[in-house]
C-alpha cells in the first residue's frame, strides 16, 4: 500500500515536472508555411493565378477622385475583379489623395467581399507609393524626399520617417507600401535620381535599412506595420542616356559591386518584397531575366519575398522591348524569369494569358505554386487573415504634433549649407527683405513627385496650413519686412524688371529657384542646366550689389555654375517636404545651425559628370574631379576640427576587425551637428580601385569647445571588392583611412 503511494506520488511529480517543462512552440513561421501549404492545396488553378494578378483601383472604379468630384469606386467592376478573377491586389488611388475615412470605406469593401463573399476568404492585398510619407492621403506626414533624407545622414531619422510612414499608411487601411529605392543615384540626369538615397552605396545602404527596419518593425503582423518593397530591381537608376526607362548597360561586375549591395542590404533588413526594373540591363529587360530574378536574387542574395512587377510592364515585354512575339510569350517569359505578381494594371489580360498557359503545360505548376505561396505567405505575416480591415484607433495619432516636430527635423537636417561668403549667414531679423524666384511660394516645389497625385503638381491640393518658403519667412520676420515679387516662372520671364528694383529696397535678397515638382518619365529633361530665365533673374539680381542667398528647390542638381559666383550664401534644399519651408526660413536667419551634406556630387560641367569615387584614369593626365560641390560636403556656422585619427594596428589580417578613433572638436560659438565620415583607399589592386570610398559616417552633436571620440570598426566587408572573376574578394595591400583631413596608412595580409 504504501509503496503504491510512494509510486504514484513519484508518478505524479514525474508527470507534473513534464507538464511544467517548457516545449519549445512550433516556430510562427513554420506554422504560417503549413497554413500557406493547406490553403494552396485547396485552391484552383483560376484562384492561384488570380493571387498573383494585381490590377489599379482605376480599373475598377466608377468616377476619378478630383478636387471637386469625389471618387467612387464601381462595385459591378469590384466584385468580378475580387470574384471572377479572384485578384490578389489592387493598388493605388485615381490621382487624388483621399481623407482616413474614405479610405476606410475603400478598404472595408474589399476586404469584404474578399474575405465573405469568396470560397476561401482570401484577404486582398492593397499597395501603394507611400514614397515619402502617406502620400495619397489627406493630411498626412510628408517627409524630405529620400535624397533629401539621404542628406541628412542620420538614420535614426530614416528610421522614425519608417515608422511613421507606416503608422499613418496602416491608419488608412493600407498594408504595403512600394518604397524604398534602392536604386543608387549615379546619374544626376535621370527624373527620379531624387527618389534615391543618392550616389553612394553605403550611404544609401544604411538610411534604407534604417528605413525598413523603422517601417517593418520587429513584428511585421503589428497593427502599425506594413511590407516594404525594394525598387527597382535592378540597374533602372543608371540610364545611358539619362532618360527615364531607357537602358542601362552594366557589367555584371559593376552591377555586382555598385546597384546590388543596396538590395542585399535591403533585403538583410527583412524587406518582403521586390518591384522589378522597368528598363533593361545589357539588353534584358528586367522583366525577362531570369539570372537576376532567379539566379541571383533567390539562388544567391536569399530573397524569401514575393517579386512585383512595375506598371505594365509584363504586356510591354511585347509591346515595347519586342523580346515576346506575343503577349502571352510575354507573361511566359516574364513568370518563367521570377515574376511573381503582375502589375496589369488595367484589366486581366496577364489572368487570361497564365490561365491558358498553365493549361497548355507551358508555365508549369510548380511555378505557379512557388509564386502563390510567397504571396499568401506575406498576406500572412501581415496578419491579413486575422485582420483584413482598417483600424480606426490608428486615426487618433494621425499626424499627430509629435509626427509633424519629427518631420521637422529631418527637414531641418537635410538642408546643406554650401556657401556662406563673409558669413552672410545667418541673416538678422531686424532687416528688409526681398525674396523672389518660382520655388518662392509653392509648397509642390518642396515635395516633388508622389504628392497628393503622381506628379505632385497640383498645388491647389496642398494643405493650406503648411508654410512656403515666402510664408515661413513671413512669420519669421515679420509680414512688413518681406517683398515678394514673382520674377521668373520656371522657364518665363514674369516680372525680373520689378524685382531687380524692389531688391534695391531691400537690405538682402532670398532667391529661391529650382524645378517644379515632377515624376518618372514627365520628369524628363535634355539639359541639366538650370533654365535659362532663372538663370538671367539671378544675374540681375546679383548686379544690384545686394547680398543675395540662393535657394534650390529641385530633385537632381540643375547647374547652376555660372551664377554661384555672383550670390553670397547657397542652400541646397532638394526637396524637403512639407515643413522644409520652416527648415529652411530657421536656418536663414539662424534659429537652427545647418548640419546636411551632400548625398550625392554636385557637379560644375553638364557632361563628362564625375562622381566622388572616381577610379585613378579619372584624375590622371589632365582630368580632374571637379564638381561644383563635393559628396559629403556641407557647411555649418560653427566650425570642427579633427585631430588624433588613430588605428588599432598598421598591420592586420584578413579576417581581423580594425578599430579606427577620431577626435572631432566644436571650435566655434553655438552648439552643432556634424558628420564625421570616414572613407578608405585601396592603393593597389587587381582590378581597379576608386579614388576613395565611404565605409562609415556618424553624425555627433557637439556643444562650443566640446570634443568627442568617435570609433568605427572596420572589417573584411569594408575591405572587400567584386574582383576580376566577378566574386566578392579581398586582396593583402596597403590602405589609406581618412577622416576628413586626418590621414593614417595600415596593410592587410
Ligand atoms: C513606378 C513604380 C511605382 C508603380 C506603381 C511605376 O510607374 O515605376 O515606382 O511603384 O508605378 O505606382
Amino acid at each position: 500500500m504504501n509503496l503504491s503511494i510512494k509510486s504514484f506520488a513519484l508518478l505524479f511529480v514525474f508527470f507534473l515536472v513534464l507538464a511544467l517543462k517548457p516545449i519549445d512552440p512550433p516556430k510562427k513561421s513554420d506554422a504560417i508555411d503549413q497554413r500557406v501549404k493547406d490553403i494552396l492545396a485547396k485552391m484552383t488553378i483560376e484562384e492561384k493565378v488570380g493571387q498573383m494578378t494585381q490590377v489599379t483601383i482605376q480599373a475598377v472604379s466608377k468616377v476619378q477622385g478630383t478636387n471637386n468630384q469625389m471618387h467612387q469606386l464601381d462595385n459591378a467592376k469590384l466584385e468580378d475583379a475580387i470574384k471572377k478573377y479572384h485578384v490578389g491586389s489592387i493598388l493605388n488611388v485615381y490621382d487624388v489623395a483621399h481623407s482616413v475615412d474614405y479610405w476606410h470605406e475603400i478598404i472595408n469593401k474589399i476586404q469584404n467581399i474578399a474575405t465573405k463573399e469568396t470560397r476561401l476568404g482570401i484577404p486582398v492585398l492593397y499597395g501603394i507609393d507611400a514614397i515619402h510619407g502617406t502620400t495619397y492621403t489627406k493630411g498626412g506626414t510628408l517627409f524630405p524626399q529620400a535624397i533629401s533624407m539621404a542628406a541628412t545622414w542620420n538614420v535614426a531619422l530614416a528610421n522614425k520617417a519608417g515608422e511613421i510612414t507606416s503608422y499613418e499608411t496602416r491608419a488608412s487601411g493600407i498594408p504595403w507600401n512600394f518604397y524604398p529605392v534602392m536604386d543608387i543615384g549615379r546619374q544626376p540626369l535621370w527624373s527620379r535620381l531624387w527618389e534615391t538615397y543618392g550616389e553612394d552605396v553605403y550611404l544609401a545602404s544604411q538610411i534604407g535599412k534604417a528605413y525598413i527596419e523603422g517601417a517593418q518593425g520587429d513584428d511585421i503582423s503589428a497593427p502599425t506595420k506594413l511590407a516594404t518593397c525594394l525598387k527597382h530591381y535592378v540597374g533602372y537608376s543608371f540610364p545611358m542616356n539619362g532618360k527615364d526607362r531607357t537602358p542601362a548597360w552594366i557589367s555584371e561586375r559593376m552591377l555586382r559591386e555598385y546597384f546590388l549591395p543596396t538590395f542585399e542590404a535591403g533585403i538583410a533588413a527583412g524587406a518582403l518584397t521586390i518591384m522589378v526594373n522597368s528598363s533593361e540591363v545589357d539588353g534584358i529587360p528586367g522583366h525577362a531575366n531570369y539570372h537576376l530574378l532567379t539566379e541571383i536574387l533567390r539562388n544567391e542574395l536569399n530573397f524569401k519575398g514575393f517579386v512585383v512587377s512595375d506598371w505594365e510592364d509584363i504586356i510591354r515585354l511585347h509591346t515595347r522591348d519586342k523580346v515576346a512575339d506575343t503577349p502571352k510569350e510575354a507573361v511566359r517569359l516574364a513568370v518563367m524569369a521570377g515574376v511573381d505578381m503582375s502589375m496589369v494594371p488595367y484589366d486581366f489580360s496577364f489572368y487570361n494569358y497564365l490561365l491558358e498557359l498553365v493549361k497548355e503545360n507551358a508555365v508549369p505548376m510548380w511555378r505557379i505554386d512557388e509564386a502563390v505561396s510567397r504571396i499568401l505567405k506575406v498576406k500572412m505575416q501581415l496578419g491579413l487573415f486575422e485582420n483584413p480591415y482598417p483600424n480606426k484607433e490608428l486615426a487618433e495619432k494621425f499626424a499627430c504634433k509629435e509626427f509633424t516636430s519629427s518631420n521637422l527635423d529631418a527637414a531641418r537636417e537635410s538642408i546643406i549649407l554650401a556657401k556662406n561668403q563673409g558669413s552672410i549667414l545667418p541673416l538678422s531679423k531686424n532687416i528688409k527683405v526681398l525674396v523672389t524666384g518660382p520655388t518662392t511660394n509653392l509648397l509642390s516645389a518642396m515635395n516633388g513627385g508622389w504628392t497628393i497625385t503622381w506628379q505632385g503638381n497640383e498645388e491647389s491640393l496642398y494643405p493650406k496650413e503648411k508654410n512656403t518658403v515666402l510664408e515661413a519667412i513671413q512669420n519669421k520676420i515679420g509680414n512688413e519686412n518681406v517683398t515678394y515679387v514673382e520674377g521668373t516662372s520656371f522657364d518665363k520671364d514674369i516680372n525680373t524688371s520689378k524685382a531687380v528694383s524692389e531688391a534695391m529696397n531691400s537690405d538682402a535678397v532670398v532667391l529661391c529657384l529650382g524645378e517644379p515638382a515632377y515624376c518618372e518619365t514627365p520628369g524628363t529633361i535634355f539639359d541639366l542646366t538650370l533654365d535659362n530665365a532663372q538663370l538671367e533673374l539671378a544675374e540681375k539680381i546679383s548686379e544690384t550689389g545686394k547680398p543675395v542667398i540662393l535657394v534650390m528647390l529641385e530633385g537632381r542638381p540643375r547647374l547652376i555654375t555660372s551664377i554661384e559666383p555672383k550670390v553670397d550664401g547657397v542652400l541646397l534644399g532638394f526637396l524637403p517636404g512639407l515643413e522644409g519651408g520652416n527648415a529652411i526660413a530657421d536656418i536663414l536667419f539662424g534659429d537652427y545651425n545647418p548640419n546636411g551634406k551632400l548625398p550625392i556630387t554636385y557637379p560644375k560641367y553638364p557632361n563628362g559628370i564625375t562622381l566622388y569615387d572616381y577610379k585613378p584614369i579619372e584624375s590622371f593626365d589632365s582630368y580632374s574631379y571637379d564638381p561644383l560641390y563635393p559628396f559629403g560636403y556641407g557647411l555649418s556656422y560653427t566650425n570642427f576640427s579633427y585631430s588624433n585619427l588613430k588605428l588599432s594596428s598598421d598591420k592586420i589580417n584578413k579576417s581581423d576587425e580594425l578599430t579606427v578613433n577620431v577626435d572631432v572638436k566644436n571650435d566655434g560659438e553655438i552648439a552643432g551637428k556634424e558628420v564625421v565620415q570616414l572613407y578608405l583607399t585601396d592603393l593597389y589592386g587587381s582590378v581597379t580601385r576608386p579614388n576613395k570610398q565611404l565605409k562609415g559616417f556618424q553624425k555627433v552633436f557637439l556643444n562650443p569647445g566640446e570634443t568627442k571620440t568617435v570609433s568605427f570598426i572596420l572589417n573584411k566587408n569594408h575591405f572587400s571588392f567584386i574582383g576580376q572573376d566577378n566574386k566578392r574578394i579581398v586582396e593583402p595591400g596597403k590602405f589609406k583611412v581618412m577622416i576628413n583631413n586626418n590621414i593614417v596608412d595600415f596593410s592587410l595580409n
